[in-house]
């Protein structure tokens, strides 16, 4: 590659960033990558890590690793603390330096978002959220640590409050999550345990909506409901979540005691919109143009979860295939204008499709006018899932795991694993009776 050619800058190696990356492949510039993380992550499967269904490398490959044959593509381990958009360069901290300036020539920023409380932000002590591989293996490590101390305990009233698991938010990612851990105290975990019967955990959804799963249709939410308890998990909406502390949550002025509170609400957007002084959705998603650049700024495009666009009146979802298209659409526009040639047609989203999967088998799925729920939607929810997937490898791992799970009901990863030492209590307070004795018997 020219060193004269154009720098593309891309902050983000996620589903909207990887996809315009790889739209450049062959363009006339010089490609960088920067993402805090040295890996792409597959989000749609985090809670199969959260579950013990998938290891993290299961669903993560090394972003270096999926570009390495791009050869006009340089991948930088770092992160984006701010743009100046005059002297067009952008700043990150990397392993060692603080406040990298890297400049660029055109700029996308594909930041992703994070968790939102909703303005109780001390929610988030109690109820992690599920974004990251990091926060995946925190919440598989939590559950199963409930079981341990539950088998611990010589005090069965105690066994309630311990094996009860609260998710709060009725969208995919608490049906999903909630549906697992159905699947996973009722098959895997149901012999294991002698003192503690894991079959009588308390799977509990709570939702301020009227309905789980609100962007699909009546029908399919009312389906994937009857299917989650039917799974015995109780599923209570129309009241917001009042409070959430070390004893559990209050929720429509009942307290439900529980030592595992997950948060599956609400998602806030990366700061992008801070950077660059541009205005923002009431979120605070950076409003782009219909060609995804942002306003007096040919230059720059915002894509993915952190952009704000609306599509015949409403507002693109911030879901992956957006973010894919609005990717692959950006990177063509700088191709196009790179090469001296007249710019595409202005972004419009294909909507392929929405897809839940709730527990073993069964899925929910709405495109254009089909509405499927069962087992058949489960079918096509794996067999996409498997295709999106970053890399072959992955895809086989990963295929092998759940015809395993499916046949023996044997999960793939079910250890506990604190990479920080400090956090092997999952900073709960150990109860000082340990002179207690515990007598060992057999729940029966
Ligand atoms: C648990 C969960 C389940 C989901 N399930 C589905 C699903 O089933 N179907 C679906 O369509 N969508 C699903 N989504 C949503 C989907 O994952 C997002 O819409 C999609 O990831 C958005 O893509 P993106 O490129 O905007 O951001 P991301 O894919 O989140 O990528 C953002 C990237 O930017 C990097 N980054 C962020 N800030 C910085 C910074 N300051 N400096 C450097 N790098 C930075 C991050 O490390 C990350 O790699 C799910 C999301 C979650 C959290």
């Amino acid at each position: 590659m020219r060193d004269s050619a154009p720098r593309v800058v891309i902050v983000g190696g996620g589903f909207g960033g990887l996809a315009a990356a790889k739209t450049l492949r062959k363009a006339d510039a010089n490609v960088v990558v920067v993402d805090r993380q040295n890996h792409h992550l597959f989000q749609p499967l985090l809670y199969q890590v959260a579950t013990s269904v998938l290891s993290p490398g299961q669903i993560a490959s090394p972003i270096r690793n999926i570009l390495r044959k791009q050869r006009n593509t340089t991948v930088i381990l770092g992160e984006v603390t701010g743009v100046d958009i005059d002297q067009r360069c952008v700043f990150f901290d990397s392993v060692d330096r603080e406040g990298v300036a890297l400049g660029y020539d055109y700029l996308i920023l594909a930041t992703g978002a994070s968790h939102s409380y909703f303005g109780h932000d001390e929610f988030a002590r109690f109820a992690p959220g599920l974004k990251s591989l990091a926060d995946a293996v925190s919440i598989r490590n939590h559950v199963l640590r409930a079981f341990e101390q539950a088998e611990a305990e010589e005090d069965p009233k105690r066994h309630r409050d311990l094996l009860t698991f609260v998710l709060v938010g009725g969208g995919p990612t608490g049906v999903e999550m909630a549906g697992a851990l159905a699947i996973l105290v009722r098959s895997t975990l149901r012999s294991e345990f002698r003192r503690v019967d894991p079959t009588s955990a308390r799977i509990v959804l709570v939702d301020m909506a009227p309905r789980v799963l609100g962007p699909f249709a009546e029908s399919l939410s009312a389906a994937a409901r009857a299917r989650l308890e039917q799974l015995g998990v109780e599923v209570r909406l129309g009241h917001g979540v009042d409070l959430i502390d070390a004893d559990g949550v209050i929720a429509g002025s009942e307290r439900i005691a529980s030592k595992t509170v997950i948060w599956t609400a609400g998602v806030a957007p990366s700061p992008a919109g801070k950077w660059l002084k541009a205005p923002t959705d009431r979120a605070g998603r950076v409003r782009v143009q219909s060609d995804l650049s942002v306003p007096g700024h040919p230059e720059i495009f915002v894509v993915g979860d952190t952009a704000s666009l609306d599509q015949d009146g409403r507002p693109l979802a911030g879901v992956a295939q957006v973010a894919m298209q609005q990717g692959r659409y950006a990177g063509r526009v700088i191709d196009r204008r790179i090469g001296g040639k007249a710019p595409p047609r202005p972004f419009r989203y294909f909507d392929k499709g929405t897809m839940a999967v709730v527990g073993k088998g069964f899925a929910v799925l709405q495109t254009g006018r089909l509405h499927l729920s069962g087992f058949l939607a489960w079918l096509a929810w794996a067999a996409i899932h498997l295709e999106f997937l970053a890399q072959s490898s992955l895809r086989v791992s990963v295929f092998v795991q759940w015809v395993w799970l499916y046949l023996t009901g044997q999960r793939g990863s079910r250890l506990i694993v604190d990479y920080d030492a400090s956090s092997a209590s999952d900073g709960q307070a150990r109860r000082a009776d340990a002179t207690r004795s515990v007598p060992f018997h057999d729940r029966s």
